[in-house]
């Protein structure tokens, strides 16, 4: 499915949610999910709220903060913890299930997928009797840019990993 058609579909599911529970439906609640759905990296709610305003959105950092937890609630989003201080979120819907592996000098989030580790939590469900219902799974490391600038202790200026913030712990 191509972005517009899955934006459509998350507005129209977000219009619902909304409506059913008499929440109100304004421009600046879908501008979030449409921000959401349109950046591939998974980002935090600062990163959005930030896209809003240059995109001239009198938006509060409350408000960003508000719908990402709708979005969260809905379904619409997942929330991310991948270091203790900073949630990132990604869209959900239209995605498929993928894992992560991050770089922890310049926060590159990679995704991955590796149907062992669905063949692992189907295993652990029959052998515990659980049924499962998700998973998460966070590798940590360097990626090789990083690697390679620790090596020659030289910062290359055109990485184009540097789009995250780094204020964050
Ligand atoms: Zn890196
Ligand atoms: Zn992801």
């Amino acid at each position: 499915m191509n972005t517009d058609a899955l934006v459509r579909q998350a507005r129209q599911l977000f219009d619902d949610y909304l409506k059913a529970h008499r929440l109100r439906r304004t421009p600046e609640r879908f501008a979030v999910l449409e921000t959401l759905y349109r950046t591939n990296n998974h980002a935090d709610a600062e990163e959005i709220y930030r896209q809003l305003r240059r995109r001239r959105y009198a938006i509060s950092r409350a408000t960003v903060y508000n719908t990402l937890d709708l979005l969260v609630k809905c379904e619409l989003a997942v929330r991310h913890q991948f270091e203790p201080h900073l949630a990132r979120y990604e869209r959900a819907y239209g995605s498929r299930q993928h894992d992560h592996l991050i770089c922890l000098n310049c926060r590159q989030v990679v995704e991955f997928c590796d149907p062992r580790i669905h063949a692992i939590s189907t295993r652990m469900g029959e052998l515990f009797g659980y049924r499962i219902s998700g998973h998460s799974l966070i590798l940590y490391g360097y990626c090789s840019n990083c690697q390679s600038q620790n090596h020659h202790a030289k910062p290359s200026a055109k990485s184009s990993v540097n789009d995250l913030p780094k204020s964050a712990p």
